[in-house]
C-alpha cells in the first residue's frame, strides 16, 4: 500500500530488533506509560514522515492505542471507552445501565470466603476472569460443585507464571454470569464517528454449551433469517454507542434465542488470529487489515462490500493437552473440494494446552464457496483428513532438587 509503518509491541526491550522490523518495545499492561513511549518513538519519525492514523489490533494493546492516539492528536476511541471494553465487569456494568440484553451478574475477590460467594449464584452459571481473551478460563458451572470446581481451576490458572508475568490487573477476581442458552454468532464491524458499518455476522454452527467455550468454526454469510440478523446489527450499534466507541474495528459476540439477541461482549478490535483471512472486499479482494488502514487514512476502497461467496474458518480445537509430535493428512485436507488453506500455527514439539487452560489453537482451515452449508462442509471434511499426535506431558522429578517439573 506504500503506508510506511511503525510497530508498537510487547517484545523484550533487551532484544536487539530481532524481526528486523524496528519496533518500539511496550509494556501493554502499563497503557500510560506504553503510550508515553510510544508518542516519544514516534515523534522521532515525524520529520520524515506524517503520522496518519492508530490501530490497535488485539485486546491489551487498545488502552495504549487510546493513550497514544491522545498524545498524538489522532482520531481514535476514547481512553475510556477503551478501558469500559477491557474488563469484562466493567462492560457488563456499562451495559447493564444502558439498558442492554446482558446476563445477571457480580464479582467476587478470590480472597472472599466461597460459602458467601456460593449463595449469591444462580445455576447454570458461568465463571470468568475479568481480562482475558479466546474465552481462556472461561468454565460453565451447573450446581455448586462444579462452582467449586470451576473457581479452583480458573484461580490456579490466574496464578500461573504464564499469566502473573502479564502483569495484568483483577488477576485475583472472576466474574460470574447467568448461562445464556442460545445460538452463537460474531460481527465485525467498523466505526465512523460512532456509526457501526457491519462488514460479517458469522454463524458459529457449533454448539457452545460448556462446560468450556473454545470456539471451532466461523461460517459467513449468516443463515439467520434478515430479522433475526437486524436485531444482532442494532443490538451492536446500541452496545457501541453505550460503550462509548467511535472509531475503528469492532468485534462483536451476542447469543440468540427466543428473548431476542444478548451481548456476550464488545472489542474495539478486528477478529483475532488468522481468523481475519476469510474476509475479502471489492474487486481486489482486499483483506480486512487493508480496509482498515484505507479506512483510517482516508484511503478509496474503505467502502468496498465483503465479497459475494460464503466463507468460513475453523480455529482447529485442542482435543487434550500435550506435545505436539506429528500432523497428518494436510495434503488430503487440501484436496477437499472449497479448501482454500490450512495453516498449522501450533510449533511441532511444543506443549500446547487444551481449553479452559489454553488459548492458542492447533491451527486454522480456510475454506470458499457458493454457499455457506458447502462452506461448513468442506471445514469439516478436511478437519476429519487431520491427524494430530498429541503426547501427554509426563511429570519428571528435578535432578538436583527432587521437584517435580511438568
Ligand atoms: P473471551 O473474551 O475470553 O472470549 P467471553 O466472555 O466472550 O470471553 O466468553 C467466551 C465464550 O464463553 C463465549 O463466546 C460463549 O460461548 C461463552 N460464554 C461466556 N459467557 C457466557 C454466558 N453468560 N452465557 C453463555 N455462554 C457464555
Amino acid at each position: 500500500m506504500g503506508v510506511a509503518v511503525i510497530i508498537g509491541s510487547d517484545r523484550c526491550h533487551q532484544l536487539e530488533d530481532p524481526w528486523a522490523d524496528r519496533a518500539v518495545p511496550l509494556h501493554f499492561e502499563e497503557p500510560r506509560n506504553a503510550a508515553a513511549r510510544l508518542a516519544e518513538a514516534v515523534q522521532g519519525h515525524l520529520r520524515e514522515q506524517k503520522i496518519g492514523a492508530i490501530l490497535a489490533l488485539g485486546d491489551r494493546q487498545t488502552a495504549t492505542a487510546a493513550h497514544a492516539a491522545h498524545l498524538l492528536n489522532l482520531p481514535y476511541n476514547s481512553p475510556e471507552s477503551v478501558e469500559n471494553c477491557a474488563s469484562k465487569l466493567r462492560q457488563r456494568e456499562v451495559l447493564r445501565k444502558a439498558g442492554l440484553p446482558i446476563p445477571d451478574f457480580f464479582s467476587f475477590a478470590l480472597a472472599e470466603p466461597l460459602d458467601s460467594v456460593l449463595r449469591r449464584v444462580i445455576f447454570p452459571c458461568v465463571v470468568k476472569p475479568l481480562r482475558l481473551a479466546a474465552s481462556q478460563g472461561v468454565i460453565r458451572a451447573n450446581n455448586a460443585a462444579e462452582f467449586l470446581a470451576a473457581v479452583e481451576r480458573v484461580a490456579r490458572l490466574l496464578s500461573s507464571p504464564e499469566l502473573q508475568v502479564t502483569r495484568e490487573p483483577d488477576l485475583d477476581r472472576l466474574l460470574v454470569e447467568g448461562y445464556i442458552p442460545g445460538a452463537e454468532f460474531a460481527l465485525e464491524g467498523i466505526l465512523e464517528g460512532g456509526q457501526l458499518r457491519v462488514l460479517a455476522l458469522f454463524d458459529k454452527p457449533d454448539p457452545l454449551e460448556g462446560p468450556y467455550f473454545e470456539e471451532s468454526i466461523y461460517i459467513t454469510p449468516s443463515r439467520l433469517p434478515s430479522g433475526e440478523q437486524e436485531q444482532i446489527s442494532r443490538c451492536a450499534a446500541k452496545s457501541v454507542r453505550a460503550l462509548g466507541l467511535s472509531k475503528g474495528p469492532v468485534h462483536a459476540e451476542f447469543r440468540l434465542n427466543d428473548r431476542g439477541p444478548w451481548v456476550l461482549e464488545v472489542a474495539p478490535r478486528p477478529i483475532g488470529g488468522l481468523c481475519s483471512r476469510v474476509l475479502r472486499f471489492g474487486p481486489q479482494r482486499i483483506f480486512l487489515e487493508e480496509l482498515l488502514i484505507r479506512k483510517a487514512l482516508g484511503l478509496p476502497g474503505a467502502e468496498f462490500e465483503r465479497e459475494s461467496d460464503a466463507a468460513g474458518v475453523m480455529m482447529i480445537p485442542v482435543p487434550q493437552g500435550g506435545v505436539l509430535e506429528k500432523v497428518e493428512g494436510s495434503q488430503d485436507g487440501l484436496a477437499t473440494p472449497g479448501i482454500c488453506e490450512i495453516q498449522i500455527t501450533a510449533r511441532l514439539h511444543d506443549f500446547i494446552a487444551a481449553w479452559p487452560e489454553g488459548s492458542s489453537y492447533l491451527g486454522f482451515i480456510f475454506a470458499r464457496g457458493r454457499t455457506p452449508d458447502f462452506v461448513e462442509a468442506a471445514l469439516r471434511k478436511a478437519h476429519g483428513a487431520l491427524r494430530f499426535t498429541i503426547a501427554p506431558k509426563l511429570a519428571v522429578a528435578h535432578p538436583v532438587s527432587g521437584q517435580r517439573l511438568a
